[in-house]
């Protein structure tokens, strides 16, 4: 070998090594959606609101989202975007999650529960999730807003919030991988979603004020185990979509909730307790619903 041949190999050593460091890493972006009533040993709207287990919960809350992020590391995520999507969603304290992740904070914000998801993400991960209003030991059971909703129906479906936001995040077809909280979410999530999504039941309600736990070191391990295996499946995981036109059904509570529904244009009267609204796009329909929503607050 003489000396111009070891140069030119030395050449194209440096020029592969300098294509591999230029090429871009892979990237996974995992997304996300936190809520408390799923999160491991909360039961009460003591410790979901600020009532006086509230501090103590919302430390477990951060507990659970960290081991979803440990899980969804393990599983190679570049990039984590948590939106915290309970209430005031101020919640999670931030000197307290993992540095790993960036923090979608306080409302309103135009998406709600699902702020900050699009397109450039791969999976999306639900944390903390209950089950829809009118679900037998189905910890602290309600859909969006126990006080206003009785239920929601999307194109004949009776859908709990994790049905509603899979719906949206499947807009930019990004699946749902993955839901932790009580025996009766992980139920639903199953039902909606389908066998492949993957579930971490945390406990398990024995009343809508009750439920047998696991320990917060136990839960915390399977969360992180069930992330990690749902970002590993997310290619075998759909993104959720049902065909447009989408219909969706708010039932009320009260029929006077009904009558400030119908002030506005294009919403029908389905009964007396609940209006309709039919529309081409998910998006506009969601936006209809929150609008609705915040009407018949006041009925
Ligand atoms: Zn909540």
């Amino acid at each position: 070998m003489n000396a111009l041949h070891t140069f030119r190999i030395a050449g194209i050593a440096a020029l592969i090594t300098g294509v591999c460091l230029l090429a871009p890493a892979q990237k996974l972006k995992v997304y996300i959606s936190a809520d408390m009533e799923g999160i491991t040993g909360i039961v009460h709207s003591d410790q979901t609101m600020s009532g006086g287990d509230y501090q103590v919960a919302r430390k477990w809350m951060v507990q659970d989202v960290n081991a979803a992020i440990q899980g969804a590391l393990d599983a190679g995520a570049t990039e984590i975007v948590v939106n915290d999507a309970h209430g005031s969603m101020r919640n999670l304290i931030l000197s307290d999650l993992d540095p790993a992740a960036t923090l979608v904070t306080g409302s309103p914000k135009p998406l709600l529960m699902m702020e900050g998801i699009d397109a450039t993400f791969d999976a999306v991960m639900l944390v903390g999730y209950h089950a829809r209003a009118g679900t037998s030991n189905g910890v602290l059971d309600h859909t969006i807003s126990g006080g206003t909703v009785r239920s929601i129906t999307i194109n004949g479906i009776e859908m709990p919030e994790l049905g509603i936001n899979a719906l949206a995040a499947g807009c930019f077809n990004v699946p749902v991988v993955l839901v932790t909280g009580d025996r009766a979410v992980c139920e639903q999530t199953k039902e909606i979603l389908g066998d492949r999504v993957v579930t971490a039941m945390v406990k398990e309600g024995v009343g809508r004020n009750a439920a047998k736990t696991l320990s917060l070191e136990k839960a915390h391990e399977l969360i992180r185990q069930q992330a990690k295996v749902a970002v590993e499946k997310r290619k075998e995981i759909k993104p959720y979509k049902l065909s447009a036109p989408y219909r969706f059904e708010l039932g009320y509570h009260r029929s006077s909730q009904s009558e400030g529904a119908m002030l506005v244009p294009g919403v029908k009267r389905i009964d007396a307790r609940t209006v309709g609204i039919e529309t081409k796009d998910y998006m506009e329909g969601y936006n209809f619903l929150r609008a609705l929503i915040s009407l018949g607050r006041d009925g």
